[in-house]
């Protein structure tokens, strides 16, 4: 089962107190966008078979909204921190890097 520490009350919650949200740090387009980066601002998303950020809810809890990065092929989860960042935090991208030589976020952006 997948379990998150909510960055924001410090509980760990298991899957079924949060809401997924999808990938996190994504930029999101306006009116004033071309219809090919508006069209791939809507549909396209990242889904890697390894290291991942997404934004989840810790709806049955507080109820603030919060980004994870984790492996989604082994459920490991390498940090939570604030959705109000446009990147993750040093430390955990230092964690990912440290487990997986080669990952840089550059990489995954
Ligand atoms: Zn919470």
């Amino acid at each position: 089962m997948l379990m998150l520490t909510c960055p924001y009350c410090g509980i760990d919650a298991d899957e079924t107190e949060l809401t997924p949200g999808g990938q996190a740090h994504l930029t999101r387009e306006t009116v004033g966008s071309d219809d090919d980066t508006f069209e791939s601002y809507l549909f396209m998303r990242e889904n890697p078979k390894g290291v991942h950020f997404e934004r989840w809810r810790h709806s049955y809890g507080c109820g603030k909204w919060f980004h994870a990065a984790r492996c989604t092929v082994t459920l490991e989860v390498f940090g939570t921190y604030s959705a109000q960042t446009t990147e993750p935090p040093k430390e955990i991208c230092d964690k990912i890097s440290g487990k997986r030589p080669g990952w840089s976020w550059g990489s995954f952006s």
